[in-house]
This record gives structure tokens, C-alpha cells and sequence, in this order.
């Protein structure tokens, strides 16, 4: 006899767990969703809408509740920035809109600073665009910018991202150069909420349409994404998103996801930010007293634009003598329970992140960090 749905559905989750806490990395499952989601998802699922309607009202929630002009709903940041270069080709032409992405004839070029080339970038060029890449992969000049926009240009690329700020045109200044000559900045913040500041920052800045995701800090289904920006842009958006006959039809969000969606950015913006931050930070400290006196080991709390919330920044003293932090987070996720961490080879951080981590699981974080550290100093 075959085991029963529900049998089948407690061999999958018997796969062996992983203790996240390295924050909301998609590849160890993202965040996870707020109670509060969960319940909305189910409640949505006895239902039948018009999925337009029920977009353009889920669009039009979550624009209030975070301080927008506008929004609407991808599925993840990443399904943003397919419907940003969409949109900033096509616009509201139905013909365009429904030929992409072949670009035949449209103008799909889009500028970016050459050291805001990052992983998924690649997700703009979905739709037909090509990237027209700007500066010398660590500066770039307003002048720079404004050289390359041509007749082709199809929209201007700003990234907001953790580590990557340095020495980039601000994006006020883009937003100047891209409007003069009738063009949108596309902004992706997909990781910079908290703080939730940032809700508003980027579009006040001038962004025409900024991605947030909303599996990671916002804690919603994560498969979801925000876009938020002008209603002109918005709209633009809309059109060339799912449920349409378009080049982002794959990027399908169920009516489940945006109404978990819609209930986790309520409880997100109506959460007390300071104390989440005491709380967050009263974790940390857990942390770095138990591995701050390992020879060899410095570990501090960094909340800054590099860390959104308190985080246990680990990072070897000259007198390190043992492995590298890839070694570690290995021997961290071999065992058992497996721990995973954020390995920052870039500038040399293994980060405890608080986000994902359960009460009942800190103590355990805690202690197989401290255990590894000391096995790894002391040459093991
Ligand atoms: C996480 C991230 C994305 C992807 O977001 P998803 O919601 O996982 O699709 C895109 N861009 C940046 C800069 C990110 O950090």
C-alpha cells in the first residue's frame, strides 16, 4: 500500500533541518512567515476572485501600509526586476507588451554602474533588455551616466544592497540625469528592510519603481516581491506582470501568497522597530560572549547599512592559525543539528544573523559556534 498524502508530507519535512541562523538567504529557506500570514493564506484559499481585481486591491493595501504613491506584487524581488525592465520597454503599448521578449524596434538597453553587476542581475535581461554597463567597476561620474543614454536607453538600473554603495553615483543624482531625459530608475532594495525607513527612502529619493522582497525581513510567503513607486510606473508594471499574457506570465502569485503577503507587511510596519532591535541585540550579545575571548576570534554586534539588523560579526584576529570560515561553516552544517551561517568571503565576515532564530534555538547557535571556534583554534 502506498502512504497517504499526509504520510508522504511528513516523510518530506523528515528530511534532515537546518538551524538558520544566517538570516534570509533563499537557499535555506528565506524567512519564515509570519503567523499571521500563514492564517490569511488559508482564509484566501476558500475563495474564489477576479485575480486582476484582487492584484489591483492587494497592490493598492500594501501601497498605504507602506508610505507609497503606488505598489504591486511579483513573485519575489527577483520576479521585480523581470516586470521593471518589462515595463521600462514596454510601457503600456499592448503590442510591445505582448512581443517581449523579442525587442525588435524598442528601445531595451539599460545602464548600469559596472560594480552594481550582482547575482541575479541577470533577471533584467529576461525580458529582452541588454545591460550598457557604466564606470570602471569601482567609480563611476554623473558624467559617465549621462554619456551612455542613447536612443535605445530603456531605463536606469540603481542597486541597494549591503556592501555595495561604495563610490556608486547616489541615487538622487541618477534619478536627475535618467528624468531629464524621460527615464525611469529602476531600484532593486530587495534585502534592505528592515530598516523600515527604507520603505519610503528609495521612492523618496525619486525611484520611479523600487523591488522589495517580501520573503525576507517583511516575513511574508517567500515567494512574494513588492513593487512600489509611482502610479504611472506601477501601472506600467502591472500590465506587463502575471496574470497578463506577458514575458512575466511565469511568474505566477497565487491569491494565497498576496493575501499572506498583505498580512505581513501589516504586522511589519506595525511592529515597535526599537524593540525589535533591543531584542535582536540582547541575542547577539548571547552570542559574542560566549567566542569574543577564543584566541584568535574577533566578534562584535554591526548594525549598519551592511547589517539591517543586529548581527554577530565574526571575523580572525592576525593571530588565527586554523582553518577558513568555508571550513567552518562546513564543519557547521555536517553536523548535527546543522547550524548554517552567512559566510561573507568579501570582506571576511561569518555573521550570525537573529532573524530566523527560535528561542529554543540560541542556546544550541550558541553553543556548536563556540564548540567549532575552539576545535578550529586550537588546530582541529
Ligand atoms: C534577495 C535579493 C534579490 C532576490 O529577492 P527574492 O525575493 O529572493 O526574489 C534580488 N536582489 C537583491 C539585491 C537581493 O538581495
Amino acid at each position: 500500500m502506498s502512504a497517504t498524502g499526509e504520510q508522504n508530507v511528513q516523510i518530506l519535512l523528515g528530511i534532515e533541518p537546518v538551524i538558520n541562523a544566517g538570516g534570509p538567504n533563499t537557499k535555506h529557506s528565506g524567512s519564515r512567515p509570519r503567523d499571521v500570514a500563514i492564517r490569511a493564506m488559508e482564509e484566501a484559499s476558500k475563495k474564489f476572485f477576479n485575480i486582476d481585481e484582487f492584484v489591483i486591491e492587494a497592490g493598492r493595501l500594501v501601497a498605504e501600509m507602506i508610505g507609497a504613491e503606488a505598489a504591486t506584487i511579483t513573485s519575489g524581488a527577483s520576479g521585480g526586476l523581470v516586470v521593471q525592465a518589462a515595463a521600462a520597454i514596454a510601457r503600456d503599448d499592448p503590442d510591445k507588451i505582448s512581443r517581449l521578449p523579442s525587442t525588435d524596434g524598442m528601445a531595451n538597453e539599460l545602464i548600469i554602474q559596472r560594480h552594481h553587476r550582482f547575482i541575479y542581475d541577470h533577471l533584467y535581461l529576461a525580458p529582452g533588455a541588454r545591460f550598457v554597463e557604466v564606470g570602471d567597476g569601482e567609480t563611476c561620474t554623473p558624467e559617465q551616466v549621462e554619456a551612455a543614454i542613447t536612443e535605445k536607453t530603456a531605463g536606469i538600473i540603481h542597486l541597494e544592497s549591503p556592501f555595495k554603495d561604495n563610490m556608486a553615483v547616489p541615487q538622487p543624482v541618477l534619478v536627475e540625469i535618467a528624468h531629464r531625459h524621460g527615464l525611469p530608475v529602476l531600484c532593486d532594495a530587495a534585502s534592505m528592510l528592515p530598516p523600515r525607513s527604507n520603505l519610503r527612502k528609495f521612492l523618496d529619493e525619486g525611484a520611479d519603481l523600487v523591488s522589495f522582497s517580501g520573503g525576507k525581513g517583511i516575513r511574508g510567503p517567500q515567494s512574494t516581491g513588492i513593487l512600489a513607486g509611482t502610479p504611472e510606473w506601477v501601472e506600467y508594471a502591472r500590465l506587463n506582470n502575471y496574470p497578463n499574457a506577458t514575458v512575466a506570465r511565469a511568474q505566477k502569485i497565487s491569491k494565497e501568497e498576496m493575501a499572506g503577503l498583505v498580512a505581513a507587511v501589516e504586522e511589519f510596519v506595525n511592529t515597535d522597530e526599537a524593540e525589535e532591535t533591543k531584542r535582536y541585540r540582547k541575542m547577539m550579545q548571547l552570542i559574542v560572549d560566549q567566542i569574543v575571548e577564543i584566541p584568535g576570534i574577533l566578534a562584535a554586534i554591526k548594525h549598519d547599512r551592511d547589517h539591517y539588523i543586529p548581527q554577530a560579526a565574526i571575523t580572525f584576529s592576525d593571530e588565527w592559525r586554523g582553518p577558513d570560515f568555508d571550513e567552518i561553516h562546513r564543519r557547521l552544517m555536517a553536523a548535527s543539528p546543522r547550524v548554517y551561517l552567512m559566510n561573507i568571503p568579501k570582506t571576511g565576515e561569518l555573521i550570525v544573523d537573529p532573524l530566523n532564530i527560535q528561542e529554543d534555538e540560541l542556546e544550541i547557535v550558541a553553543e556548536r559556534v563556540r564548540e567549532e571556534l575552539i576545535k578550529a583554534a586550537s588546530g582541529g
